[in-house]
């Protein structure tokens, strides 16, 4: 089986191609940055948005399409960002609907984002209504109305909505990042709101597995990917701590209007349709995001690898 992931050369594409090569299956990986590939692994560099003709040989090719593409980030604040998440969330998205054959299994990575946060520790479940605070989870939004009409079509579609997601490689502009770097350079960490604030932070091999049986199950629905269990954010702090051996100072600073109180998902329609829910050890989890940052050649941490 050849399965097609669109974004492979970032955080959570490399997951999801070691997970895809350990169940035996050929990958063929698309992103518009270099990457080095692994055994098995196809790489096409091209741009989703405008896809060279060897990706669209492959998509209409695939057995499945994971599509994992897109500008992350909700505090994103440069100013081509609503172009650029335009681009790469809304067009780029579409172009995959287009040119995946509506019976090829198709994956779409949305955004947790979208529910607009969780309220009064009420986990949000997949029926609850979009509420998309902020730019990035609006162009979620937009993705996902797109894929509403190829499954009205007809057309084959799974939506996964992963919550905050950590481990290995994780991006360097998200909190744990941030934070192991801060702790380690004796720097303060930042943190927007309070530290009351909670998140259901997702391990980024639970999220590669759920992503990977979506498609192997053929999944044809929107489905969340998220503990839901949460932690607050003083609690990551601590973790932080543990692990480096180092307490940061804290300097809390205002939230923006899109950062959310809390989240947290709903995972009983994950557990059905996926077979498992989604578990964090928050300790064991920082503890491998840091390892996996620290070389021994270099005593210094390398957080800007993703
Ligand atoms: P990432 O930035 O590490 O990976 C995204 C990859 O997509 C990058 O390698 C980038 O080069 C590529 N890409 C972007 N636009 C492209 C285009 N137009 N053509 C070709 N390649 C393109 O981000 P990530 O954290 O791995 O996120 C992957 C997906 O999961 C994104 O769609 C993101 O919105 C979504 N998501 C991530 C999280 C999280 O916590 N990391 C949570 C929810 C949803």
């Amino acid at each position: 089986m050849s399965v097609v992931v669109t974004g492979a050369a970032g955080f959570i594409g490399r997951h999801v191609v070691t997970t895809l090569r350990s169940r035996g299956y050929t990958v063929v990986g698309i992103d518009r940055r270099r990457w080095t590939p692994g055994d098995g692994e196809e790489v096409l560099v091209t741009d989703v948005s405008a896809p060279d003709g060897d990706a669209r040989q492959a998509l209409a090719a695939a057995d499945a399409v994971i599509h994992l593409a897109g500008c992350p980030g909700v505090r994103d604040r440069a100013p081509d960002v609503a172009q650029r998440r335009y681009r790469d969330n809304v067009l780029a998205g579409q172009r995959i609907l287009d040119l995946t054959p509506a019976d090829t299994p198709l994956v779409v990575a949305s955004s947790s984002s979208i529910y607009g946060g969780s309220r009064d520790g009420r986990a949000c479940h997949e029926d609850d209504p979009r509420r998309p605070l902020g730019g990035y989870a609006r162009s979620k939004a937009a993705l996902e109305e797109r894929c509403d009409r190829r499954r009205a079509s007809g057309g084959q579609i799974a939506v996964l909505r992963p919550f905050t997601v950590a481990g290995e490689a994780q991006r360097p502009d998200m909190a744990i990042s941030r934070w192991l770097a801060a702790a380690v350079a004796g720097e303060a960490v930042t943190v927007l709101g309070s530290l009351d604030r909670v998140r259901d932070v997702t391990d980024v091999r639970d999220v590669a597995e759920g992503l990977v049986r979506a498609a192997e199950r053929e999944v044809d629905t929107v489905c969340n990917l998220g503990t839901g269990r949460v932690h607050r954010l003083w609690e990551v702090i601590d973790a932080v701590t543990a692990v480096t051996g180092r307490r940061p100072p804290v300097r809390v600073v205002p939230a923006g209007t899109e950062e959310v109180p809390a989240t947290r998902a709903d995972t009983r329609r994950c557990a059905r349709l996926l077979g498992f829910v989604p578990h964090t050890d928050l300790h064991a989890l920082v503890v491998r995001q840091f390892a996996a940052t620290h070389t021994r050649s270099s005593p210094t941490l390398d957080l800007e690898v993703v």
